[in-house]
């Protein structure tokens, strides 16, 4: 018997499921529609099987099985790009999502994670030892993809990104193999881990550095909408002498009861005393509504702006570095913000740097460490119906941005925009990056991704 809407037969997946730990799903599975639901309501593909591994043998089994029948893969870490690229349609689905086992070694100061881990999974098992790596801001955000692309969060610019904190990765090529990867062995493909995504196999487990972070004094202070203007050019300034313990975002947003506001949101993770007199400048400028930043546990931080990118509603991105937060950048912004048609929708000024910047020992392929604002307009609505009107403010917006932006994007916020974007998000990195999918991937078996082409 054939299965819905493609050629694989049910006693091919049959056989496959005998020779894995884990479970085959086909689409006559009760579990198929919510096991191939990712976060992005936007997304609604069919893969022909989804194999739910544990271990490395289900992985290559995986694989050898989808090169066999000539098959698409895609490859499930915790489901949160904005692409979609976790889920094929037609293909097969390696979804990674039960492996979640995490180890962490409070001596050496280093977590072994598998890459079905989330970054709430990840925090929850390291704070039981006061330890935390820079990560995701949702908890239900993927430790793989995101530190796979790169990875900032609230402790970036104190600890660098997240794959700055690699130590290690344990990965299973196209051809089957599984290679560790580290500054010792396969230091080439160690450089690729860190900023070049999914495209060099299918990572299963990852050793990363942790550190001492526990109570952070964090949170947000908001004022109304109004007030945009000067809290975006006071942050601005703010940023350039604030110390690399102190990550701050501001973010254009409307409350609950549907009262657009603006809010600077941060995290400092040093000594709360000193940290109390860096933000005081913060905490007494302007008049705001309210005053949330206080001493809170890490765990707390980390979950903080989770209530406002609930799975499973619809979202649509745009992202990318600015050349300058110039006053005019800023007007435009705030313009944009206002005829913005969902209440859940947001746009961010993110800063990274601070350890962020530097290069760790043996370079990355992620290649934006220049000190730059990064915006992220993040359109996020709940009805079908309601797709066109968002998209099109999004689109409009960003179109409108062009003469500010510095043409260099974060490759885990890109969407699927084309060619000329992927060479934006992997700038210079580009052409060893290629070099290097020739070597590990020349038939570009991992291409649901964004994807770099094998030289
Ligand atoms: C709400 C939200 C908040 C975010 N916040 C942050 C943030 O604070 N900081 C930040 O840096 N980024 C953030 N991101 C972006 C995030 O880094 C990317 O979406 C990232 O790709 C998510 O990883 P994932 O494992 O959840 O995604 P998935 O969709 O599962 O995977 C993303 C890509 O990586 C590949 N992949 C996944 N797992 C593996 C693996 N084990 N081996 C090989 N390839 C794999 C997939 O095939 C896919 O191409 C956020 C995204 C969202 C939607």
């Amino acid at each position: 018997m054939a299965l819905e809407g493609n050629t694989i037969e049910l006693s091919a997946a049959k056989e496959l499921d005998a020779l894995i730990k884990g479970f085959v799903i086909t689409q006559t599975d009760g579990e198929y529609n919510s096991v191939r639901k990712i976060w992005n309501g936007m997304v609604d593909r069919k893969p022909a099987i989804i194999v739910r591994c544990l271990n490395n043998n289900d992985i290559i089994q995986a694989i050898r099985f989808a090169r066999e029948h000539n098959l698409v893969i895609s490859v499930r870490g915790g489901g949160h790009n904005i692409t979609g690229n976790a889920v094929c349609n037609g293909g097969v689905m390696i979804d990674l999502s039960l492996m979640k086992a995490i180890q962490v070694n409070p001596e050496e100061q280093t977590a072994d994670v598998e890459m079905g881990a989330t970054w709430g999974d990840f925090d929850k098992a390291t704070q039981q030892y006061g330890l935390a790596t820079t990560g995701g801001l949702i908890t239900s955000t993927g430790v793989a993809g995101l530190t796979l692309g790169g990875g900032v969060g609230w402790l970036v610019r104190k600890y660098g990104l997240s794959c700055d904190n690699m130590i290690e990765a344990e990965v299973v090529t196209a051809d089957g193999r599984v290679v560790i990867a580290s500054l010792l062995e396969n230091p080439d493909l160690f450089w690729g881990l860190r900023g070049g995504g999914g495209n060099f196999g299918v990572v299963s487990s990852m050793k990363l550095r942790v550190h001492p972070v526990s109570t952070v004094l964090g949170g947000m202070i908001v004022y109304t909408r109004d007030k945009a203007g000067e809290v975006i050019r006071f942050y601005r300034e703010f940023m350039k002498t604030a110390p690399d313990e102190l990550t701050l975002y501001t973010a254009l947003l409307t409350t609950p009861e549907g009262v657009p506001i603006v809010a600077t949101i941060g995290c400092y993770c040093g000594d709360i005393d000193k940290g109390e007199s860096i933000i005081k400048p913060l905490r007494t400028f302007g008049s705001p509504i309210a005053d949330l930043i206080e001493p809170i546990p890490y765990i707390q931080m980390q979950s903080l702006l989770d209530a406002g990118f609930t799975t499973g509603n619809r979202y649509y991105w745009k992202s990318g570095f600015l050349q300058e937060l110039s006053d005019e950048a800023i007007d435009h912004i705030i313009s944009h913000m206002a005829i913005n048609p969902s209440p859940f929708s947001s746009t961010v000024i993110e800063l990274y740097g601070g350890a962020g910047s530097k290069e760790p020992e043996g370079g990355t392929a992620y290649p934006h460490r220049q000190l730059e604002f990064n915006l992220v307009i993040n359109a996020n609505w709940i009805v079908t119906q309601d797709d066109e009107k968002n998209i099109s403010w999004v689109r409009y917006f960003w179109q409108t941005m062009q003469p500010f932006l510095s043409h260099k994007v974060y490759v885990n916020a890109l969407g699927v925009e084309g060619e000329d974007r992927i060479r934006e998000a992997y700038g210079d990195s580009y052409t060893r990056l290629a070099t290097l999918k020739s070597k590990y991937d020349p038939d570009n078996v991992f291409q649901m991704n964004q994807n770099i082409l094998p030289a």
